[in-house]
């Protein structure tokens, strides 16, 4: 008998193999002889291509105990269909490293017993529990909405337990690595037993013992990172996107996808239900729920019944000192408490110590010699650095007159705010809370322990610290600049704005009736800012989807980026007219481009941007699949497709 076998490569097509008598079925994992090495695929379900002149090989052998369920075969093809990545390659994100599967005996894991405590809803929480839990054997998407310290989280641990109960698998998506470990207390309080942690950091015995047991149906509930969403579940019962807004959940390298539209898909091809957990939903979400695809149930109580943080706006521009990024009147407010001894929060999403340098002499700019991107001086390391491919270069230049460069640096990051407050507040302890600063987990731990111990006084943080914490002495948030200006290329860039200051509020006050957050900028007037601090963030979405509709933007259309690259900029440019020429052929896509890309060059390679334009509801992706790998293209460029592209960048 003649079998198919997807092998975890490149190939978009599966292999023929003979079954050698051995009993497989669809799904079945396989060793098979593939060139000179032994491979181990799937076997698929239908056969994609005809290879002639290519003697048919035996499967070696079938793997015992390990198979995937129909239902993720399905989801793998559309997978990489709707993203235009081979299928092979998502296989490869599902089976991970072969050595995962071969005989390696490894303990099985064990999620150790824990007291658990006991937690009980309250009425609000009572509804939103009994509101998703009205349908549980098939496909539906809910949103369960409430403001940070609302208890959203307590609701969908009811909702596990309900379905670990029954035997089934819940999958926990959450959109940083980092925010697992708080998870895992929590977890381990409700549950009485330790979660199985999943993402790409986790040691390679961890990754196989977890897999092994995911696929064994031995493991029930996963809290991981977006590449959880694509193990081989046996018993998928439910999945949870918490913090679904959140844009950590676009993978923007490698194979690209959106894991939070992705687990909508998984939840559709298990056919059972998903929650999207938020504060303020996503545009999309937002959209669907104004369409009614999504059901919505909202939780208006803050857990605790605290209020929701004063806000301030102070103007940067008035009595303004050169290179001081704190004013006076930000400085009297946390004065106050300070002297109450809470904790403040100062905020700048900028790492580092200043994102410009230029001589003061010759008017030398520091840049990246890979990237077309300003290098960031950085005072821990005293060397200037590229955040985009993480060069690093000494600061002294020979000047065009003579002697050294003399720099000057502009504008602030988490470092220079630092120093700031240090010479403000001499007298009290200072953190920053930022990557450069928190490389090991460790660090991390030891600093949140001195925070909840009221150890540390002012932190300085960057959106690292917007997530997830709940610090109870911190009570005021300092803003160093709020700016709306919508620079940047990117589509979410106000979505982002309201996200991201939303979720600063949620920070402070969770254990306090008197909380303030500043907001210091130099827009005072701006609207968007008047009206998140009115508290207003759903009038802001409402707003933005108009607008998006009226400009022809997603979710009122399709967007797929194509970006060709090229060590040479002729190259790039002249690759991506050519496949433009090509691409006309189809139908129903508008074509955009070629145009440079903002950020012309990243990691030495020029980048030109091709964006198509087309219908909801129309998949294009395969006639373009086809289409691209039906052309010959230059081995001198490289192309990129991001479907749904939110970053233009
Ligand atoms: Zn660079
Ligand atoms: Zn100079």
């Amino acid at each position: 008998m003649k079998a198919q076998v997807l092998l975890p490569k490149i190939f978009n097509f599966s292999f023929t193999y003979n079954s050698n008598n051995i009993p497989i079925k669809i799904g079945d994992l396989v060793e098979v002889p593939f060139g000179k090495s032994k491979e181990i695929g799937v076997v698929w379900k239908h056969k994609d291509k005809d290879l002639k002149n290519i003697k048919i090989k035996n499967i070696n052998n079938k793997l015992q105990n390990y198979s995937i369920n129909e239902s993720l075969i399905d989801f793998i093809d559309w997978f990489s269909t709707y993203n235009m990545v081979s299928p092979g390659l998502v296989l490869k994100m599902v089976i991970g490293n072969k050595d995962n599967l071969i005989k390696k005996v490894d303990p099985i894991f064990s999620n150790y017993k824990k007291k658990k405590k006991k937690y009980k809803l309250n009425n609000e929480q009572k509804k939103a529990f009994e509101y998703l839990d009205l349908i549980n054997n098939k496909f539906d998407v809910s949103v369960l909405q409430g403001t940070t310290g609302s208890g959203k989280t307590l609701v969908y641990f009811e909702r596990i337990k309900k379905i670990i109960n029954k035997n089934k698998q819940a999958l926990v998506l959450l959109p940083e690595i980092f925010l697992t470990n708080e998870f895992k207390a929590r977890f381990e309080d409700f549950f009485g037993f330790e979660p199985a942690i999943w993402h790409s950091k986790i040691t390679p015995k961890n990754k196989r013992i977890i897999w092994k047991g995911i696929i064994e149906n031995k493991i029930k509930l996963i809290v991981g990172a977006r590449s959880a969403l694509l193990l081989p579940f046996k018993k998928l019962g439910l999945i949870i996107v918490d913090e679904e807004h959140d844009v950590s959940y676009k993978q923007d390298e490698g194979v690209i996808y959106n894991a939070r539209d992705m687990a909508i898909s998984r939840a559709s091809f298990e056919k059972i239900p998903i929650h999207l957990v938020t504060s303020i939903p996503s545009i999309e979400t937002y959209n669907n729920i104004q369409n009614k695809k999504f059901r919505h149930v909202k939780i208006l109580k803050r857990f605790n019944d605290y209020p929701l943080p004063k806000t301030k706006i102070i103007n940067l521009n008035i009595n303004k000192v050169k290179n001081k990024f704190i004013s006076d009147e930000t400085i009297k407010y946390v004065d106050i408490f300070l002297k109450k001894k809470e904790q403040i929060l100062f905020f700048i999403n900028r790492r580092g110590f200043a994102p410009y340098l230029i001589c003061q002499k010759c008017g030398y700019k520091q840049v990246c010699s890979n990237c077309s991107m300003y290098l960031t001086f950085h005072k821990k390391k005293n060397k200037a650095i590229c955040h985009h491919c993480s060069l690093e270069k000494n600061i002294k230049n020979s000047c065009k007159e003579q002697g050294d460069c003399n720099f000057i640096m502009y504008g602030p990051g988490v470092e220079k705010i630092f120093d700031e407050v240090r010479n403000i507040f001499p007298d009290t302890k200072v953190e920053i809370f930022s990557s450069d600063y928190m490389k090991k987990k460790q660090q991390t731990s030891i600093l949140f322990d001195r925070i909840n111990k009221n150890e540390v006084d002012i932190l300085i943080g960057t959106q690292m610290i917007s997530k997830g914490f709940n610090f109870p002495k911190l009570n005021c948030v300092v803003v160093i600049d709020a700016d709306f200006s919508g620079r940047g290329y990117d589509l979410r860039t106000t979505e982002k704005n309201i996200q991201l200051y939303h979720q600063l509020s949620g920070r402070a006050g969770r254990f306090s009736s008197e909380s303030l957050i500043i907001y210091q900028t130099l827009t005072p007037e701006d609207s968007t800012l008047n009206e998140i601090i009115k508290n207003e963030s759903e009038k802001l979405l409402k707003s933005e989807l108009l607008l998006r509709k009226k400009n022809k933007l997603p979710p009122f259309v399709r967007l797929i980026a194509i970006i060709i690259s090229s060590n040479q900029h002729d190259l790039s440019i002249k690759g991506a007219r050519e496949i433009k020429i090509q691409l006309k052929k189809i139908d129903n896509i508008e074509i955009f481009g070629p145009v440079d890309s903002p950020l012309l060059k990243i990691k030495k390679k020029f980048r030109s941007r091709l964006l198509l334009r087309f219908r909801n509801g129309v998949l294009v992706q395969k006639q373009i699949t086809n289409l691209l790998n039906s052309l010959k293209i230059s081995s001198k460029i490289k192309l990129t497709v991001d479907v749904d592209p939110t970053n233009f960048s």
